[in-house]
């Protein structure tokens, strides 16, 4: 009889020979694979049709704003000037110091609202259609197209030989392009400083060491991600792309292939009866793919990198026409509206919906809270400081001397002359000078002393009030501070 135990003796006892399976690899299927896939060059092929014009209105609109708006002036002065070196923002009629920076802060968030509420109605549209990004890209491809012709001219020049024709394309158009962009970066800077002044610096060869950097530094900038990056920013870089599918729902409007209209697709000539065929609408050309700035087919349904830019639209509308059958294969839907065949009135109706009146009504308050406050906005500004070298002396006639320091800033575009008062206690007087001229959009510190009898009121803190106002107008500015009495 065996136990178990002696059973397993006798089995580990009897030790079978060891197969050994060399790790080594068949030269003959040896495969590199890499993990870094290289960026295939987009070349975009040009349409025309009712969002391509709108892509154009929208590009000629923004920039005669961005290349105009500098050289619009105020009065004595450039409109829209951020002066940075002054710590003065001129926006028309509006000076604001680094204490209104508030407003500036209010209106970033009133416009990350709207965009908010822009997305979850329209979707991507500002992408399209609006963003900088977008809009110096079409320029490039504009001037590309230009120089070396359409999309399979600038395959052919890509792939071809190098000789002196693709040389002249290529010098050409980097030329153009370099060119732009630095009237470009020059345009930016003028924002920040007087534009008409940097131009006559340009003329005179006297451009300071941080003008020509930052000229230089933007416009390379607009070179790089127009020229070269394109898409990518667009995919890879950019926030919003990133962010905006949580602010899409179901009622959203999206570029949208009708794949139950467009399936299953297949090549045919326009004689073909596609009905008895089985066929669907879509003749699989690849115009949308190839017409796509950034490269996708829309036919695979949302993507993350589609901009809306339409203009897979306009190519299919086109093809739809040359067919004979109704446009809109692809078209701006929402996935409700494609999927439940709803009307465009339908779809529609569907903009009202809580969310999108919730971020209208936050919208309309800030808006609403934003010009109240602007129009409330005092015309001048008074910084009061004690002077900290005196906290309190005995000055001759029997009187207690505080002195303080007191930041004028006028905020008009006039001159203007400002009274000081004190007031909150009793026997309290200015003893200094009581009236002060300060310069149009410019900050004056003056000194200002009171005076008060001594033992007129007990030693320590007291509350009092600068009440400050401006000659000829009822405004008046109220600043609390302390008069301190020593013992
Ligand atoms: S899929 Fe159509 S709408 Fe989207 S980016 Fe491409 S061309 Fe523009
Ligand atoms: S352009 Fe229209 S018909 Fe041509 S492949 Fe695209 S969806 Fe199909």
């Amino acid at each position: 009889m065996t136990t178990p135990e002696s059973n397993t003796s006798s089995k580990s006892s009897v030790k079978k020979p060891r197969k050994v399976i060399p790790i080594v690899s068949d030269p003959n299927q040896e495969e590199f694979v890499s993990l870094y896939e290289s960026e295939q060059k987009i070349y975009p092929r040009s349409t025309s049709g009712f969002f391509t014009n709108w892509r154009w209105i929208t590009v000629w609109i923004t920039q005669i704003v961005f290349y105009g708006m500098p050289w619009l002036q105020w009065g004595e002065r450039q409109a829209l000037l951020l002066d940075i070196s002054t710590h003065r923002f001129y926006i028309f009629g509006l000076v604001l110091y680094p204490q209104d920076l508030i407003f500036l802060v209010v209106l970033l968030i009133i416009a990350a609202l709207a965009l908010f509420l822009f997305t979850a109605v329209a979707g991507r549209l500002w992408c399209g259609f609006a963003c900088p990004q977008t809009v110096y890209t079409k320029i490039f491809l504009w001037i590309e197209h230009k120089v070396e012709g359409d999309r399979a001219a600038r395959i052919r020049l890509d792939t071809g030989k190098f000789g002196i024709k693709k040389v002249y394309k290529k010098t050409l158009k980097h030329a153009l392009w370099i060119a732009f962009s630095m009237w470009t970066g020059f345009t930016f800077l003028g924002y920040f400083t007087p534009i008409r002044t940097l131009f006559d610096n340009i003329h005179l060869l006297q451009l300071g060491p941080w003008e020509t950097f930052w000229i230089v530094f933007y416009g390379f900038a607009t070179y790089g991600n127009a020229g070269f990056l394109r898409e990518q920013v667009c995919k890879y870089m950019c926030p919003y792309a990133r962010f905006q599918s949580v602010m899409f729902d179901q009622d959203t409007l999206i570029v949208t292939y009708d794949e139950e209209r467009g399936e299953p697709r297949s090549g045919r000539s326009r004689a073909v009866d596609a009905k008895e065929k089985g066929l669907g609408d879509c003749i699989d050309c690849s115009f949308c793919v190839q017409v796509c700035p950034v490269g996708i087919d829309i036919r695979n349904g949302l993507q993350y990198e589609c901009i809306s830019c339409g203009l897979c639209i306009d190519a299919c509308d086109s093809i739809m026409d040359k067919m004979g059958y109704e446009p809109g294969l692809i078209r701006f839907s929402t996935q409700n509206g494609t999927s439940k065949h709803w009307s465009k009135h339908e779809i529609i109706q569907r903009i009202l919906r809580p969310r999108v009146l919730v971020y209208t009504g936050v919208l309309l308050f800030l808006c609403a809270a934003f010009a109240i406050t602007l129009g409330m906005r005092s015309p001048f500004k008074v910084d009061i400081n004690r002077d900290r070298g005196v906290m309190s002396r005995l000055v001759p006639g029997g009187n207690v001397e505080n002195v303080y320091r007191l930041q004028l800033t006028n905020a008009t575009e006039k001159t203007q002359a400002y009274r000081i008062s004190v007031s909150g206690l009793k026997g309290l007087t200015v003893a200094s000078k009581k009236e002060f001229l300060v310069n149009a959009a410019e900050s004056r510190s003056v000194s200002v002393s009171l005076q008060i009898l001594d033992g007129s009121i007990k030693s320590g803190s007291h509350t009092i009030y600068f009440d400050v106002s401006q000659e000829g107008s009822d405004e008046k500015v109220s600043e609390k501070s302390i008069f301190f009495m020593s013992r």
